[in-house]
């Protein structure tokens, strides 16, 4: 019995009591290995003693201190660092708590950016049907998950969304990896020139497609060609790295691996390795100099941005990430897990694709391995998997996606950074049982 309005109503859940390395416990002291690090977010594991430390220490210096009148020290030393590992041309940076707020606000730049420099008619987003990009009103608006936005319309931006994604490629062998991302592009050139490019604001994506999808990284080619078409059409580029970056798929940010800089990046998840909420929004210099020379205010604000306690979990994660080379370690055991995987289901009955990078891996679930077919929403497979699992102490994120508006099933591991290849063997062996165990 919970007086808390969970997310989940009636899912069958634990109280947390404690978390060490890899594992959380329950009330019971029963363990469970962190297999998607919540959900991407965990990728210190938990009890980490540095972070820790910083906390206590920022704890002591200052909690809090409202962003009219101070930044704090964390948080300017969290900038310096988090702008110097940018894509190029990510010069400026906005502290919040959460991915959501982290889309919103770059939302909100965008429109405030075009408003600025005198074309307030750009107002339009264009996004992809297999995204999601968090559940404040405007970013559900961006996200296509059919599902998520049905209860809510009409939501409040002007979106569109666009099909193919590289999501479901492995649904159309037919075609080479190339000439599906220049495909998947033309789409957005299409959408831009249906609307207008006089009223386009922002293209919205994930590098790596994470909770819609199943960690699908983007085709190679797919996110230069984009590039080249929102610059050919004075469109913003928006890359949402709320779950695939701070090094999940192995470098800081999943873009560097596509030859990709946006002018627009959120972050968030593993920014703060849940150790205090916190996201962040990156801006270009263009955007900033835009604002600083025009109202010289970014007209948007939370009573918690830049948060002292938050900055400081944050600047203690990257820097232990980079003292331990953790990301070293995300590619190497990132291999292992795909290997694993491949091993355990590369041919199973209900097994349609195993994909992802680094440590960000999807196994997707089919009823019939020949024609790809998702099983039916109705059995909540994806509740199955996840009791099964948490039966043999592993918790992993079920995630559903959707292909072609209907619901998908898929299995998302995103371990912490720290852990080791005889956890990832355990990992793999308790999923199998699990999946075997709930179909
Ligand atoms: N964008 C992406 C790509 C996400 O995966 C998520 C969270 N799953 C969000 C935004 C929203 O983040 P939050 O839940 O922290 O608000």
């Amino acid at each position: 019995m919970t007086r808390i309005l969970h997310r989940q109503i009636n899912a069958d859940l634990r109280v947390a009591s404690g978390g060490r390395g890899v594992e959380l416990f329950d009330q019971h002291g029963r363990g469970y290995i962190d297999a998607s690090g919540g959900a991407a977010v965990s990728c210190l594991g938990h009890g980490h003693p540095d972070v820790i430390a910083a906390l206590h220490a920022q704890a002591d210096k200052l909690a809090y201190a409202h962003t009219s009148f101070f930044t704090s020290e964390a948080a300017e030393a969290l900038a310096e660092r988090l702008v110097a590992g940018a894509p190029a041309g990510l010069d400026y940076v906005y502290f919040v708590s959460g991915g959501s707020e982290a889309v919103e606000a770059a939302l909100k730049m965008a429109r405030q950016y075009f408003v600025e420099i005198g074309q307030p008619q750009r107002a339009t987003i264009i996004a992809r049907r297999q995204s999601y990009h968090g559940n404040t009103l405007g970013a559900l608006a961006a996200g296509g998950n059919a599902w998520r936005r049905a209860q809510f319309q009409p939501l409040l931006a002007e979106t569109h969304h666009i099909d193919p994604c590289y999501a479901y490629r492995y649904r159309e062998p037919g075609e080479t990896e190339e000439a599906y991302g220049l495909r998947a592009a033309q789409a957005l050139e299409d959408k831009i020139l249906e609307l207008g490019p006089e009223t386009v604001m922002a293209f919205v994506a994930e590098p790596v497609v994470g909770a819609t999808a199943g960690a699908v990284p983007a085709v190679p080619g797919y996110l230069r060609r984009i590039r080249e078409i929102c610059d050919r059409y004075g469109v913003l580029l928006l890359l949402d790295e709320v779950m695939c970056g701070m090094g999940r798929t192995g470098t800081l940010h999943a873009c560097e691996q596509d030859g990709v800089a946006p002018d627009l990046m959120t972050v968030a998840k593993g920014l703060g390795g849940g150790y205090q909420p916190i996201g962040a929004t990156f801006l270009s210099g263009r955007i900033y100099d835009a604002f600083a020379g025009g109202s010289g205010l970014f007209q948007h604000g939370h009573t918690y941005i830049c948060h002292p306690m938050a900055c400081a979990a944050a600047l203690a994660v990257q820097e232990v990430i980079a003292r331990d080379r953790l990301l070293d370690n995300v590619k190497a055991m990132g291999a292992h897990l795909a290997r694993r995987l491949g091993e355990r289901f590369g041919n199973h009955p209900h097994v349609g694709d195993v994909r992802g990078r680094g440590l960000f891996m999807g196994v997707e679930l089919v009823e019939d391995r020949g024609t790809k077919a998702a099983f039916d929403p109705a059995l909540k497979l994806n509740a199955r998997i996840k009791h099964e699992a948490m039966s043999r102490g592993l918790a992993v994120y079920p995630a559903g996606g959707t292909i072609d508006g209907a619901r998908g099933d898929h299995i998302l591991l995103a371990p912490p950074f720290i852990i080791d290849a005889a956890t990832v063997d355990t990992v793999v062996e308790r999923l199998g049982e699990a999946v075997d165990a709930a179909i």
